[in-house]
């Protein structure tokens, strides 16, 4: 927890409006506690293993080793076996001859003749030592003395070049422990002892459902108010990620005889049930209710005081755990991890997870709720004085949230915020910190990912991380990024973006980005009409409903300049992107707003232009000489990028 991080010793009491929603709220601590309690201890079963199909599984038993390794003493060098006593006085000007045996021992050979005193035999790598020798030579070393003898020029210690029966894996010796998760190397010391096969323990077989009338699964078409089913995907994948064998049996509607004759077959044949969905008690949520039917003691918390996954249901069914995770897929996967895996390793027979930890220092402030333990997303990059989190800002119904970030810190329960400036501690979601080549903080545009491809394509990683023209010029001011790519108009100089720079700061062109007015195409309101009127037309029209921007946003400003002091029907609509307006139009929630020509032409809308907007880059200077900040600029003026700007409805600078 962070030095500087605000504790309230009396959390605000909103028990009343909670326990409308949820029985009781109880603490994740409380939570993860009386789950385990109705679980463990428990038997893991587990079950017979070729070595071949053994990888990534986790050992049931301790395995002693049955023979000694190497199982004989054995040569590590071409040469020849002999009694190192005979060469005691071997030198450089005494060399010392020594008669051969007639025989040669080749790897697999079974020596048969004694080495007596004054004799040798010549030996292969991996040759049994015969009777009577205590040592090899190499080869090397000695000379051929006729067809049936050699000189020996130096002497020998007892041992020399030789392995000792044992001396790899002794027999008798514990060779790997219960929980061992079997990897290449393991398979290697099973395999030079003999073993053919293990116990493993099995994976706990878990039925995954997904519930929502709204989820179709990826492939098959959306239709109007659908989304795809993500959670089923990812779910069964951080199953098998975690020990399990995650058995998908898809999206079931929110109808309760449906979804309970599922959750029945399910159970019938699974270790485990995961569910995700449902879990709000809004009037289409039933999976709950359904559990309590399902087997004793039934559900053991519902309603965890975290953030995300508040919503989270645990329940046990005739020993069974039964999992409801919370609906949106960041939230689902938060609860899932901190939660439900730790219980499914423990099934699957494996150690806890040892996740990697970092220390980071957060940038800003960040907001938090009293009385839920909070889990922010972060990405990290580099700053003058180590690694810097960045939160990610897109909350828990955000997939990429989860998918960009590189791990997460913990706000305390007691905590309202987390000043800026805090040292957290960052729990990684990879072994390590692999820190981006190129850091871009601030608005963004589909254009930057046609330059950035270059990059990607040379191997170097590039973070881009939206926050709008603003941030990533307080980002670049702080030297927490390479590029702030902003787009900002200055009234009084009428002109974009130098107006805002500082030192430290140097301007790089980018592109223009023509903003105009969209619209269904076949409008007749908007049809052939100018900028001006268009808005004119719309002001005009009392059931003409506009889509606005976010506040801070370049085309924000472009908008008010159109619209003066009129506050038109949708003015507080205010997405946060260019796409969420063409999309607001585009299905019939507005009718009018502004955004790029890229993506009004990628909708299909009607598109009158209006103003041409410079999209260019705010570059750190003590960042310039980085090499991926010089692979940046070269892609930025490589006739490549310009062309594959042009193409997408930019006009390179
Ligand atoms: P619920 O708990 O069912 O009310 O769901 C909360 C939110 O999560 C809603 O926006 C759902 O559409 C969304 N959601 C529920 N299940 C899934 C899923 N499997 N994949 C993606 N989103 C989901
Ligand atoms: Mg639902």
């Amino acid at each position: 927890m962070g030095s500087g991080m605000t504790m309230i010793t009396k959390p605000h009491d909103r028990s009343a409006l909670e326990q409308e929603q949820f029985l009781k709220i109880l603490s994740r601590e409380d939570a993860i506690a009386r789950f385990e309690a109705a679980l463990f201890p428990r038997a893991i079963s587990s079950e017979m293993r070729r070595l071949a199909d053994a990888l990534g599984a986790a050992l049931a038993e301790d395995v002693t080793a049955p023979i000694d390794v190497p199982p004989f003493d054995r040569s590590n060098v071409d040469g020849f076996a002999v009694r190192s006593a005979d060469l005691a006085a071997a030198g450089e000007v005494s060399p010392v001859r020594l008669v051969l045996n007639n025989e040669t021992i080749h790897c697999g050979t079974a020596p048969t003749l004694q080495v007596a005193a004054g004799t040798a035999t010549p030996i292969a790598t991996g040759g049994p030592l015969p009777r009577g020798a205590d040592a090899v030579v190499m080869v090397e070393h000695t000379q051929p003395a006729g067809s049936d003898a050699i000189d020996v020029r130096r002497a020998v210690s007892p041992g020399q070049f030789v392995s000792y029966a044992g001396s790899d894996i002794a027999r008798g010796e514990a060779l790997l422990r219960t929980g061992t998760i079997i990897g290449s190397r393991e398979i290697g010391m099973l395999a030079a002892c003999g073993i053919a096969g293990v116990t493993v323990a099995r994976k706990p077989r878990v039925a995954v459902i997904s519930t929502g009338d709204e989820l179709v699964q990826p492939g098959e078409a959306l239709a109007p108010a659908e989304i795809y089913d993500t959670n089923g995907a990812i779910v069964a994948a951080a199953i098998d990620e975690n020990g399990g064998e995650a058995v998908f049996l898809g999206a079931i509607p929110d109808d309760e005889a449906k979804l309970e004759a599922a959750m029945r077959s399910a159970l019938a044949d699974a270790d485990m049930l995961v569910l995700s969905g449902g879990t709000s008690k809004g009037a289409g949520d039933l999976s709950h209710r359904i559990i309590n039917r399902l087997g004793a003691p039934g559900i053991i918390a519902h309603g965890v005081a975290l953030k995300p996954g508040k919503p989270l249901c645990l329940a046990v069914c005739d020993g069974k755990p039964v999992v409801i995770l919370p609906g949106f897929p960041t939230s689902a996967m938060f609860t899932f991890h901190d939660m439900i895996v730790p219980v499914l390793r423990r099934m699957a027979g494996l150690p806890p997870r040892s996740d990697a930890k970092v220390s980071a220092t957060v940038p800003v402030r960040i907001a938090s709720e009293l009385g839920r333990t909070e889990f922010v997303m972060v990405s990290l990059v580099e700053g003058n004085n180590g690694l810097i989190a960045y939160p990610s800002g897109k909350g828990s119904g955000a997939i990429t949230s989860f998918a960009q970030a590189d791990g997460f810190l913990r706000i305390d329960a007691l905590a309202d915020q987390m000043p800026a400036g805090t040292d957290a501690e960052v729990t990684l979601f990879t072994p390590h910190v692999r820190v981006p080549d190129l850091v871009i903080v601030g608005s963004h545009c589909t254009g930057l990912d046609l330059v950035t491809a270059q990059l990607a394509h040379a191997g170097l990683s590039v973070r881009s991380i939206a926050v709008g023209s603003l941030g990533g010029l307080a980002a670049a001011k702080r030297g927490e990024c390479d590029l702030a790519p902003i787009h900002l108009f200055d009234d009084k100089s009428e002109t974009y973006n130098t107006p805002y720079l500082v030192d430290g700061l140097e301007l790089v062109p980018g592109w223009r980005r023509m903003q105009g007015i969209v619209f269904r195409k076949g409008d007749k309101r908007f049809e052939g009409l100018g900028a001006t009127e268009a808005v004119a037309a719309a002001l005009a029209d009392p059931a003409c409903i506009m889509v606005n921007r976010n506040q801070g946003a370049g085309t924000r400003i472009l908008i008010d300049r159109l619209l003066g002091e009129a506050r038109p029907e949708g003015y507080w609509n205010q997405p946060r992107s260019h796409n969420a307006v063409a999309a607001a139009v585009a299905q019939h929630r507005a009718d009018w707003g502004m955004t790029i020509a890229p993506v009004a032409h990628a909708a299909n809308l009607g598109f009158i232009p209006f103003a041409e907007e410079h999209y260019d880059f705010a570059l750190v200077t003590a960042r310039k000489q980085r090499p991926a900040v010089q692979a940046f600029l070269d892609a930025l003026g490589s006739d490549e990028a310009r062309t594959a700007l042009e193409r997408a409805g930019f006009r390179p600078a």
